[in-house]
């Protein structure tokens, strides 16, 4: 089964839910979470583990043979991205950093050989054991790089080649294509917001792709004392979803966060773990 854990917002508390919803499920299930956050991933950081067993992601670029191309310019006009520029004599140039990796040059170009195969690297994906039970796949965009997609493609593919009853993805913040490929065949979207002027826009935004997607959401409401839920309760009604936990501002998970353990494990009696677990027999009872 798949569980996301996504919210419009950064800063919200998405690893914190994603970290101790895995740690919590893996003393029954056999859990992969997938750190798919690639520009700032710290599931790591919050389960006290090392990224280990890096792999390498290369993207696609072309690479112009000179004596093949005849300058027709097919490929330049045909890039959406607008990768390439074409030289003084009409010869095509690419700005890596701006290529996406699509062939779209490649298929285009008449002439055989013109266009060669070259790939550049774009970041890494890694896999750690955090215990018997629960295995962690992180994606880390390379320094320099913008395009997150890729990389969140990669670590997808990674971890779901291990087999696990539950695949639990935290994805990015935002909207983009890069949390549409993380949430995409969740049976089970959970959105993290707080109430503050800005989680309100943003858990809107958030709900507005899951109903394009149509996949309903449960929200958690973080930091829930940090302000008034009204305006939460009017958005969650308008997209039909639903809030199952509120979680206040709690020093046990500050302590937690602080000292790399899951509050679900440091405090398992304490408040902020029962309403993690209280999330836990939810999922159980739609699995
Ligand atoms: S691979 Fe796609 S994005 Fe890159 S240069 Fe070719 S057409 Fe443009
Ligand atoms: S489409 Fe092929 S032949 Fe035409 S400019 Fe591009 S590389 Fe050269």
């Amino acid at each position: 089964m798949k569980i996301t854990v996504t919210g419009g917002k950064g800063g919200t508390g998405k690893s914190t839910v994603a970290t101790n919803l895995a740690w919590a499920l893996s003393k029954k299930y056999h859990v992969v979470l997938v750190d798919a956050d690639v520009e700032c991933p710290d599931d790591h950081i919050l389960l006290s583990t090392n990224l280990s067993e890096e792999e390498d992601v290369n993207l696609f670029k072309p690479k112009f043979d000179y004596k093949k191309c005849t300058a027709c310019g097919l490929c330049v006009e045909n890039c959406s991205e607008h990768a390439l520029v074409k030289f003084k004599e009409g010869y095509p140039f690419l700005m890596p950093t701006l290529c996406s990796g699509c062939r779209t040059c490649q298929l285009v170009c008449p002439e055989k050989g013109a266009i060669l195969d070259d790939y550049r690297f774009v970041g890494n994906t890694y896999h750690v054991k955090a215990h018997d039970n629960l295995e962690l796949v992180t994606g880390l965009l390379g320094e320099g790089e913008e395009r997150s997609y890729p990389i969140v493609l990669a670590a997808r593919k990674r971890a779901l080649s291990i087999p696990a009853d539950i695949h639990l993805f935290d994805t990015m913040p935002g909207t983009g294509n890069h949390v549409a490929a993380a949430i995409e065949d969740s049976k089970i979207v959970i959105a993290v917001s707080e109430p503050t002027p800005l989680g309100e826009h943003d858990l809107e935004m958030i709900l507005k792709l899951l109903k394009k997607l149509n996949l309903k959401a449960w929200i958690v409401i973080n930091r829930s004392d940090l302000g008034s839920t009204e305006k939460h309760k009017e958005i969650v009604d308008k997209y039909d979803a639903e809030i199952i936990a509120e979680i206040p501002m709690n020093n046990e998970i500050l302590d937690s966060y602080v000292s790399g353990v899951p509050v679900v494990e440091k405090y398992p009696d304490g408040e902020a773990a029962k309403i993690f677990n209280d999330i836990v027999r939810r999922i159980e009872e739609v699995m």
